[in-house]
């Protein structure tokens, strides 16, 4: 029934043959082999580190069955299909599970087919549950228990339950049976809670770094070209999440995103429970391509191709945006992290910062506030301040951030601050930046007349520069303590020693002058590689229809590394398929003829015929499309006409019009302007509105039965209905 405990020589061979990796993460062999002499482990590694790895692999070499306690029933299930999905037999037992279907899965566990049963904590600790252990360990063996989301244990951590507090209650039943506790939370105090409340018996503690190399840091000035740069990021593929602190934004942006044509669908507290359930549902299926949501959105999120995580608003400490752009990238591929910072968006959160009562709330939210800010405006490696938050020294420049590989210019203006601090001085240390700005560039404002400021001798000395300059200078100045701000009702500078030693030229500063992050980006790939992409589209698309089929989500039928591996490799044979990392023995018997076919058929296409100009554009974008239809679509986005389409495609025009019109009425953004010029859509709206005709007959007739086709009328009639005009 059981396989004998694995010696560490044949962990690869295992990891192959059920998961089809052809090498362990950092750390994961270790914890597997400590795993495997039953002792209690405590797991610290960031997400997308691998951790649930580390017990399946060993419940898989050891007799009997293992518990894991997963708080999340969303993530309970995507782990027990990824599972199945590997040919491993794994079930769940929580609310939304039946009577019946209770009993089943019970007797599967006790018949030894079950190696992974997942549980919520809640019904582990049920009388009936208790009684069923005890028959599992008498009839088949309890081989150990994992803890996922360990932190929860913790009233320090971030997300407490207090059903995991009587999980201690395991170890006192079950002394023998080894526990293994696996957690993201990076602080030492949640640590130390873990162990003391599940009573680890002298864990084995294994604390991965913090650094994730396949996470591309970058941090960009908001600005009115804001909305374009995250456009040009979506356009570039790949699944992502922008986060916005309101909801009202997070409506907004979603809205704008399909208005230009992407797959963007809104989360937010507001929402109904239903409807959230549902676009997350959407995103993890790539139904569609982005998700616009507030910080509701994410934990319990386990999917693992998300390619990009945009902060289009300021996180509120460092380590929730450690941990919310930590859902990039968690299968190892390269992804991108953005945070587009404003100081604007620092005025906001310190407002709310000074509505909350407590004066020591108060006074840690600011201080979570500035590591923020010092963060955003270092010129630091983004990677080593991060981690140095999480006690640890990154030793070398990451090099996958913007300040490692573009740094930015640092200019000396130390002219400047003199300038700017003597004016502090002559204006008596009683106003604020604005108004030394004012005096510097010599303004009229009548309040500098008022004060007799325009006589001054800094008045007018600062053209040169511009206001934003200016304040670049003064925020540079209050950040490093070159100068002071007092509060008194409204911000005053007041100078201090520093500043003294600034004006006597003891002392230099230099400032670090921003990037400007240009909105177009020129595609310079190689020919092979649009192709490689070419295929991996079609890939892409076959995944998507085998998960609809099997209504799973398309990753737990190949991790996005895996494509790009069949992409580039192009195996035409079994055997070449079995060979690539991500195939195990299971998915080589379940999907490698249909993923060998479509290869064999693509490059057979490919060399007989010649490769449209189309190739290029289609391969630029990001789509997958399950049906004729998302595939029009596709093609209609990339800027092709009615008629190319219809050549591209094998079908008649016609066909291709009755594609586009579902497409608005499923509510995609179609450019009708492009099938429909502007002025005979005006005559066929009036004409609709006059006639209020739900059959088209009457309106084709109006129109002069036949000056109008019944496609053009078909067409503006739905955009009509779908905004309700
Ligand atoms: P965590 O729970 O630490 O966030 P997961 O266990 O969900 O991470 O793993 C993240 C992703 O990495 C999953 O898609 C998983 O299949 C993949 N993965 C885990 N171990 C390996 C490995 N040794 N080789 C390749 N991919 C792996």
């Amino acid at each position: 029934m059981s396989a004998p405990i694995a010696q560490p020589t044949s962990l690869e061979f295992a990891l192959k043959q059920h998961f089809g990796y052809d090498r362990f993460r950092p750390g994961q062999q270790q914890i597997v082999e400590t795993a495997l002499q039953n002792r209690d482990l405590l797991v610290i590694m960031p997400t997308g580190g691998g951790k649930s790895l580390c017990y399946q692999l060993p419940a898989l070499l050891r007799p009997g069955v293992t518990v894991v306690v997963s708080p999340l029933i969303a993530l309970m299930q995507d782990q027990v299909q990824a599972l199945q999905n590997n040919g491993i037999g794994a079930t769940f037992l929580n609310s939304t599970v039946s009577g019946i279907e209770i009993r089943d899965r019970a007797r599967s566990v006790l018949s030894g087919d079950v190696k992974l049963l997942y549980v919520a904590p809640e019904r582990l600790l049920s009388d009936n549950f208790l009684q069923f252990l005890e028959t599992a360990r008498s009839q088949i063996g309890l081989a150990g228990f994992a803890i996922d989301e360990a932190h929860c244990v913790s009233e320090w951590g971030h997300d407490f339950r207090p059903e995991y507090r009587q999980l201690s209650q395991l170890r006192h039943r079950y002394p023998d049976v080894p526990v293994m506790a696996l957690t993201a939370t990076a602080t030492d105090r949640v640590r130390q809670d873990i162990m003391q409340q599940l009573a680890l018996n002298q864990p084995h503690i294994h604390v991965a770094s913090f650094h994730r190399p396949n996470l591309y840091y970058e941090v960009r000035p908001k600005t009115r070209n804001t909305y374009s740069e995250i456009l040009q990021v979506v356009r570039q593929g790949g699944s992502g999440i922008v986060y916005c602190l309101s909801r009202r934004q997070v409506d907004k942006l979603a809205s704008q995103l399909q208005d230009d044509g992407i797959a963007a669908l809104p989360y937010h507290a507001g929402m109904s429970d239903r409807d959230r359930a549902e676009n997350q549902t959407r995103f993890i299926r790539d139904d569609v391509q982005v998700i616009v949501a507030t910080i509701a959105f994410g934990m319990g999120i386990d999917k693992p191709d998300v390619r990009f995580v945009i902060h289009h608003d300021l996180p509120k400490t460092l380590e929730s945006y450690y941990q919310e752009t930590g859902r990039a990238g968690r299968d190892g591929e390269p992804s991108r992290c953005i945070l587009f910072f404003s100081y604007g968006d620092v005025g906001k959160v310190e407002w709310i910062i000074h509505q909350k009562p407590d004066a020591q709330e108060q006074r840690i939210a600011k201080q979570q506030l500035r590591q923020v800010i010092d963060y955003a405006e270092s010129t630091e490696c983004r990677k080593a301040i991060q981690l140095r938050y999480f006690g640890e020294e990154l030793d070398r420049q990451c090099q996958q951030c913007d300040n490692c590989r573009q740094p930015k210019p640092v200019e000396d203006w130390t002219i400047e601050a003199m300038k700017f601090l003597s004016c502090v001085a002559r204006c008596r240390e009683r106003f604020g930046v604005t108004h030394i700005i004012d005096v510097l560039r010599g303004s009229r404002k009548p309040k500098l007349q008022k004060y007799g400021h325009h006589q001054l001798s800094t008045y007018g000395i600062g053209k040169d520069r511009t206001a934003e300059e200016w304040k670049l200078l003064a925020r540079s100045l209050k950040q490093r303590g070159f100068v002071d701000e007092t509060d008194d009702g409204y911000p005053v500078l007041k100078l201090n020693p520093l500043s003294w030693e600034i004006m006597r030229r003891q002392r230099k500063v230099e400032i670090a002058v921003p990037r400007k992050v240009s909105v177009t980006e020129t595609d310079n790939r190689s020919q092979g590689a649009i192709d490689a992409e070419m295929l991996l589209f079609e890939l892409r698309s076959l995944r998507k229809q085998i998960a609809d089929e099997r209504s799973v989500a398309p990753y737990t039928i190949f991790a996005d590394s895996t494509l790009q591996l069949m992409a580039r490799q192009q195996p035409q044979t079994l055997k070449a398929f079995s060979r690539l990392s991500g195939v195990g023995k299971y998915k080589l018997e379940e999907y490698g003829d249909r993923f060998v076919g479509l290869i064999r058929e693509y490059l057979r296409k490919q060399s007989s015929v010649s490769m449209r100009s189309s190739v290029k554009a289609s391969a630029t974008s990001y789509h997958q499309y399950s049906d004729t239809r998302s595939h029009t679509l596709a093609l209609f986005q990339q800027g092709m006409a009615l008629e190319d389409i219809a050549l591209e495609r094998n079908l008649s025009p016609k066909t291709v019009l009755s594609h586009l019109e579902v497409l608005i009425r499923t509510g995609e953004d179609i450019d009708l302007d492009r099938l429909v010029s502007p002025e005979r859509q005006q005559v066929i709206r009036s004409a609709v509105r006059t006639l209020n005709s739900e059959t088209l007959k009457p309106i084709y007739e109006y129109l002069g039965g036949g000056e109008y086709s019944y496609e053009e009328i078909r067409l503006v009639k739905a955009k009509m209905d779908v905004l309700n005009e």
